[in-house]
């Protein structure tokens, strides 16, 4: 049995045909994870008693005939997510000791539907970052080859998913986090719209813009994980009061109309941008025709304001979260520096050794921005141009039912390439960031290879709410496409 192949899918109907028992799948895939984890360093925590214990009960509940979606499948979570009696670090020092005493929306309802978490997943500290090499603990490697990042900041995730350590994996995505990782791991990631998701115990990172999604070995996967996950609770006022409909759906949409009748925008600004890979852009051309075959009409449209995405992007995310991280303070929970003089000084050295780098120089930009005197010309004009893309998006949707666009500029880059070079890598979030900017839905589906063997995917958004035609569409591409997208590890 090939336990690192499973799918939420496979997994579920095997458990339920009795033919493998939830304890046998969680020890295989633990083994694995002790095997191969130590090259990967997708997980920051496992707690393996716990999983085993999950995955026992799990098995009694099948013998009981109280089958759930997720009853015994194995799922990691970013370690982002609060995990009652689990430690929960955000990929920082500050957090190096915390244990929540209770778990988040998200890990609620999953523990709810039977599913075993299996363990927390590295991440760029506090989500900040496109590569997983800022973490404060370790760097994931890519899965596919490890001298490459996996992305990030979700990289953990989306590698633990493609070295095949768990059936599927949750992730956060404040500009791409969700979807870049996906793209560069060659797994699927998908972004909901603002407000779909609980965001009640996710460490908030960009409050305005982040969510919670899945990262899946199929788009199938995706949908049964949105399914669980999505919908109004009240302990997030920002999550919205709107039907969720059944995800699977967009497949029997799929088989029984194809995607016919469907229009894909593809943003003009998109092609121009500079350094983009010609094998991204191979990939991108080629995705285009399979739609094309499968009776999408395509079309050009224009978001003018793309030149200005990064630039409000990284005055708007770190303004949010030099407040949100101001609660790191040594007091209520998390690190706290033992030889200070009075309470001002704790605070300096809490944070000071605390934090890493990056989380430092976005603090920094943010307190800047929000400053009294610059708030209107950083934070304020930020905003306005964020209402500029919302209104691009608008109207683009006028004309299309999805955006195609590509993921990333490249594929994944060699770790250290560019960590001394903030910038750069801040450039490189060009596709991804829009999407959260105006709050709509974007998945990431596998579309091919470079010619050195590392994954690429593609890119889709649709109108608020409408995750329902990116399934369709996705699962459509993936069906036609039928890219092998296992990893040998
Ligand atoms: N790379 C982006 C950033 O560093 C996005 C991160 C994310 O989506 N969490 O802010």
């Amino acid at each position: 049995m090939e336990y690192q192949e499973l799918t939420i899918e496979k997994a579920g109907k095997l458990l339920c045909d009795h033919q493998i028992s939830s304890f046998e799948l969680t020890s295989a895939l633990l083994d694995r994870i002790e095997k191969y984890d130590d090259e990967i360093n997708a997980f920051i925590t496992i707690d393996k008693t716990m999983a085993l214990e999950q995955a026992r009960k799990a098995d009694q509940d099948i013998c009981d005939n109280k089958i759930l979606p997720l009853t015994g499948v194995p799922i990691a979570l970013k370690d982002l997510l609060c995990t009652k009696g689990i430690k929960t670090t955000c990929g920082s020092q500050i957090l190096n000791n915390f244990i929540p005493q209770y778990d988040g929306t998200i890990v609620k309802k999953l523990k709810e539907n039977g599913a075993v978490i299996i363990g927390k997943t590295n991440l760029d500290e506090f989500g900040m970052g496109s590569s997983t090499e800022n973490s404060s603990y370790k760097i994931t490697t890519n899965p596919w080859n490890k001298a490459y990042v996996p992305g990030g900041s979700s990289g953990g995730s989306a590698a633990a998913v493609a070295a095949g350590f768990c059936c599927a994996a949750l992730g956060t995505d404040t500009g791409g986090s969700i979807r870049q990782p996906a793209s560069h791991c060659g797994v699927v990631g998908l972004k909901p719209t603002y407000g779909r998701v609980s965001r009640f115990g996710l460490v908030s990172y960009a409050s305005s813009l982040d969510q919670i999604g899945p990262i899946t070995k199929d788009v199938k996967d995706a949908a049964i994980l949105l399914n669980i996950i999505s919908g109004n609770d009240k302990m997030d006022s920002t999550s919205a009061k709107v039907d969720v409909p059944d995800f699977t759906k967009a497949f029997d949409l799929f088989e029984k109309g194809s995607l016919k009748g469907m229009t894909a925008g593809i943003p003009k600004e998109y092609l121009s941008v500079d350094g983009i890979d010609p094998e991204v852009e191979k990939v991108f051309n080629d995705a285009k025709k399979i739609f094309c075959d499968l009776g999408v009409e395509i079309k050009e449209i224009s978001l003018p304001h793309t030149d200005y995405v990064v630039a409000a992007y990284y005055i708007i995310a770190p303004s949010e979260a030099s407040s949100n991280l101001a609660r790191f303070d040594g007091v209520k929970y998390g690190f706290r520096e033992k030889v200070c003089e009075d309470l001002i000084d704790m605070y300096k050295k809490t944070r000071s050794k605390g934090f890493g780098p990056e989380v430092k120089r976005r603090i920094m930009i943010g307190t800047y921005a929000l400053s009294a005197g610059y708030y209107d010309a950083y934070y304020g004009r930020a905003s306005k141009v964020r209402t500029l893309i919302m209104e691009d998006f608008s109207k683009a949707f006028d004309a299309c039912d999805f955006i195609l666009s590509p993921v990333a500029p490249a594929p994944a880059f060699k770790i250290g390439e560019k960590m001394d070079d903030p910038l750069t890598m801040y450039l490189t979030d060009i596709f991804t960031l829009s999407a959260n900017m105006a709050g709509i839905p974007g998945i990431s589906v596998p579309a091919g290879f470079s010619s050195a063997g590392l994954p690429i995917g593609i890119q889709m958004m649709a109108r608020r709410f409408d995750e329902l035609s990116l399934l369709r569409a996705g699962y459509g591409f993936e069906k036609t496409i039928k890219l092998d997208v296992r990893c040998e590890i």
